[in-house]
């Protein structure tokens, strides 16, 4: 009965739903420079409306995090739904046909912005699952705790990791679910339970400046980094051999599981370069050097070069790893590799800066989760469509629940397609957001039952 329950009160309140997610994208919060307080003070309006405790945690410059808790128990299951509130700044605004914080609904079906889909869309879907429980007093044992983040798109060390230091450890949560848009068209939804992890270094060499007519007199920083970039191979010389979490053959099954026939999804993968190739990466390191910046003049030997090389690792592959290993390599060529940026005009060395590091993550013991079987059961009989366990090849902020043990049973599940996020002209279809505030309200509600210990 509660479930019908449920569905009726999100059918019958759409418009009211529309309303607060088009005020959370209006509420701007590029990322840099954050300014998530803006949207965080749109959740805690909302959720006082219904009497709900939320915490609104600031720290920087206009800057904030917030908790909210369906009730004051924590002594039985726990439930965590997770969000970030920043999203990537616009691009060039032009290029939008409607303004990126104006929140367009188009042909009743679409709503266009910064953010629809990544993820405020399925972020104000997690605050409305909140509210519903709370309006229908629906007797749960269990509480739902809601984490707005500041911070993903750079990182999330002031975000989720920043409200674990700060509160959220003192709670033992028992299964969490991240709303990234989890949405690969033309695939059906897919569940995701883990994530490749992300670094990225710029490596600068230091060389000696001379003029180019009596070029051995100096040290051509543009050769150091030439000698280095084709010598990067021996990487995998130094970094520990791991196993995918799961091979490129059990990745196939994972996503024919949602199709009608192994031959109807043997076709269409063949048709999908694009797919094989996010499978590919699933089950491998990878490096790409992206970026390459050297010397002032013609006539003049360069006595700096610039190369940012980004790297994408398998879980059980550590950042230290890879930074360990990318030393010994420059090393093994013989060149001194130093803490500090500068040096005397007559130093030859390189630096490395790392700028940016996430580790990989992943659910090891998903397969046997009566939980992650419901949550399944969940998104097929409100999207119509069965969906599948998945690996995202991106990164997100799961591996600060997962690893160290917080919340190994942690997903990333939300509306939304992850094509369009980052994009220009972003979108979000309204019967998707609708649809995932259903996932996330009949999910919370048979966690958090008793009857379902
Ligand atoms: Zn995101």
């Amino acid at each position: 009965m509660s479930e019908e329950l449920i569905i009726k009160e999100i059918d019958d309140n759409k418009e009211e739903y529309i309303e607060f997610l088009r005020g959370l994208i209006k509420a701007k919060s590029y990322n840099p420079p954050g300014d998530e307080k803006n949207v965080a003070l749109k959740i805690k309006d909302y959720l006082n409306g219904e009497r709900i405790k939320c915490e609104i945690l600031p720290f920087g410059d206009n800057r904030a995090n917030l908790l909210a808790f369906l009730n004051d128990n924590f002594n039985y299951k726990n439930l965590l739904y997770n969000g970030h509130m920043d999203v990537v700044p616009p691009g060039n605004e032009e290029e939008w046909k409607n303004p990126p914080l104006s929140a367009t609904i188009k042909r009743n079906k679409l709503i266009f912005g910064r953010g629809t889909t990544d993820m405020k869309g399925p972020l104000a879907a997690m605050i409305i699952a909140l509210k519903i429980l709370k309006k229908l007093d629906l007797n749960l044992s269990g509480n739902l705790i809601l984490n707005a983040v500041a911070d993903e798109e750079t990182g999330g060390k002031f975000g989720t990791k920043w409200s674990l230091d700060n509160k959220l450890n003192e709670i033992k949560c028992n299964f969490s679910v991240i709303g990234e848009p989890s949405g690969l068209n033309p695939l059906p939804k897919a569940i995701i339970l883990g994530e490749k992890g992300h670094l990225q270094i710029r490596i600068i060499t230091n060389g000696i400046s001379c003029h180019s007519s009596t070029p051995f007199i100096g040290e051509n920083a543009i050769y150091m980094m030439s000698n280095i970039i084709q010598n990067l191979d021996n990487l995998e010389k130094y970094i520990p051999k791991v196993k995918p979490p799961l091979s490129l053959e059990e990745l196939k099954k994972l996503i024919s599981e949602s199709f009608p026939s192994e031959e109807i999804f043997e076709r269409i993968y063949s048709e999908q370069p694009l797919l094989q190739n996010v499978v590919k990466s699933l089950t491998q390191f990878t490096k790409s050097l992206n970026m390459i910046n050297g010397g002032i003049k013609e006539n003049v030997v360069p006595d700096r070069c610039e190369a940012i090389i980004d790297f994408r690792l398998l879980p059980d592959q550590t950042t230290e790893d890879v930074i360990d290993a990318l030393k010994k390599v420059i090393k093994d060529l013989g060149y001194q590799i130093r803490d500090e940026p500068l040096g005397k005009p007559e130093d030859v060395f390189v630096y490395l800066d790392i700028f940016n590091q996430n580790e990989a993550s992943y659910w090891k013991d998903w397969e046997s989760s009566a939980d992650l079987k419901m949550f399944h059961n969940i998104v097929e009989k409100i999207y119509k469509k069965k969906p599948f366990n998945f690996l995202f090849p991106a990164c997100a902020d799961a591996h600060y629940l997962r690893n160290k043990g917080y919340c190994p049973a942690t997903i990333l599940f939300g509306p939304g397609s992850a094509a369009t996020a980052h994009a220009i002209n972003e979108y979000i279809e309204i019967q998707d957001f609708i649809n995932a505030i259903k996932v996330y309200t009949l999910f919370a509600y048979n966690f958090l039952k008793e009857s379902n210990d």
